[in-house]
């Protein structure tokens, strides 16, 4: 191990750990807010300029602490003005941040942990397997480093104004360090995300999603993709476990307890052939009928040796022509940044696959109650 990486790294604190962290210490806890907001509000990572912590705690926080980000190996830029960043995790994994500017936002997608062990036919990150999850130094490193670039943007400052976590990993599947970064994106000390602005999106991990619902208020995607258990079970393996019906009545436990949360973003990647018919669009509408939903229809994103297609354009619009017919709120999401591989399902990062996949799920199947 070198040197540096035995000290404590603070970027992996939220705040109420930091207070904690500088009373066992002796020191006063708002120490913990002006630290927090050096390192989150100012992107400072050097304890020198610290300038309202005395000479002696500065000279304390160097010898045992570092605040320490991953490291940027590639950064990306498409025509369209999506970014994406490659960063390595000292273990030697990457992982993929991008942003994505429009007009009235900036958004940025960040993932959970590295790989997914969820195996999601239809997603490119589940064919590199799974290895670990992200720490909260290595989630919020993501928001630390790709805001303090885009401050730098030689086109001019870019706000990221929007986070989702729609990279890599699933985040319920690590949910504690999932939290933690949650509420420092929200603490006005730190990064002072407006709770709409920061969404979850999920496959459905149903008792996490109802502790999420329970902890936080933030908004919530579903990774939907199909109307029924039979074909969701295809694309997403998780349903055998949490079939559609858990799911809804857990996305309306979450509706009920965030009273001014309206709608939850449900998620449909358009699969040529697959659960795209007319049909199916109708099932939906059925399938949503009790749980106020918004849906976001993903084109799908193509990979190496993936069995799908995209559906037509011409099929596209007729599945959000009848949806939207039927009064529900409906988007045909574009995709962004296809010229770096930047879009939905493409983030590759570099994993070292840990996942022994098959016993995995042999262990979710294990713990059906
Ligand atoms: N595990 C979480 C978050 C990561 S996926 C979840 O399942 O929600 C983020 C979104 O991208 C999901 O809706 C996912 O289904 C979608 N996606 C994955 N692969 C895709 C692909 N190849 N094309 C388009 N969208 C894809």
């Amino acid at each position: 191990m070198t040197h540096t990486q035995t000290k404590i790294n603070l970027l992996d604190f939220s705040t109420e750990k930091l207070k904690t962290f500088f009373r066992e210490r002796g020191e006063k806890p708002f120490r913990a807010v002006q630290l927090i907001k050096w390192i989150h509000q100012q992107g400072v990572n050097d304890f020198d300029q610290m300038s309202n912590l005395s000479k002696n705690l500065r000279l304390e926080l160097k010898k045992i602490a570092e605040i320490r980000a991953p490291e940027v190996v590639l950064d990306q830029h498409s025509a369209d003005g999506t970014h994406k960043w490659l960063l390595r995790l000292d273990d030697g994994n990457c992982i993929e941040v991008v942003f994505i500017p429009e007009s009235n936002r900036g958004t940025l997608c960040i993932s959970s942990q590295v790989g997914c062990a969820l195996d999601c036919t239809f997603c490119s990150t589940a064919r590199q397997g799974f290895n670990r999850n992200l720490t909260v130094a290595e989630i919020i490193g993501q928001l630390w480093i790709a805001r303090k670039l885009l401050q730098q943007d030689p086109m001019g400052e870019r706000v990221i104004s929007n986070v989702v976590f729609m990279g890599m990993g699933e985040p319920l599947l690590n949910y504690n360090n999932v939290i933690d970064t949650i509420h420092l994106m929200l603490d006005d000390n730190a990064y002072g995300l407006s709770k709409r602005r920061v969404t979850v999106s999920t496959s459905g991990v149903v008792p996490a999603l109802d502790k999420l619902t329970e902890t936080v208020d933030i908004a919530l995607a579903v990774s939907l993709h199909a109307p029924n258990d039979e074909l969701r079970n295809q694309l997403v393996p998780l349903n055998k476990k949490y079939p559609i019906n858990q799911l809804l009545d857990a996305c309306n436990r979450f509706l009920e307890q965030k009273a001014a949360r309206e709608r939850i973003t449900m998620e449909y990647v358009l699969l040529d052939g697959v659960n795209d018919s007319d049909k199916h669009a109708y099932e939906l509408i059925r399938v949503l009928k009790n749980t106020p939903s918004k849906v976001n229809l993903i084109p799908f994103n193509p990979f190496p040796k993936t069995r799908y297609k995209c559906s037509s354009q011409q099929r596209i619009n007729r599945f959000h022509d009848i949806l939207a017919g039927a009064g529900l709120i409906t988007m045909t999401r574009k995709t962004r940044g296809n010229d770096i591989d930047a879009a939905c399902g493409q983030l590759a990062g570099k994993v070292n696959d840990k996942s022994r996949r098959d016993m995995h799920f042999i262990r979710l199947e294990s713990n059906d109650a």
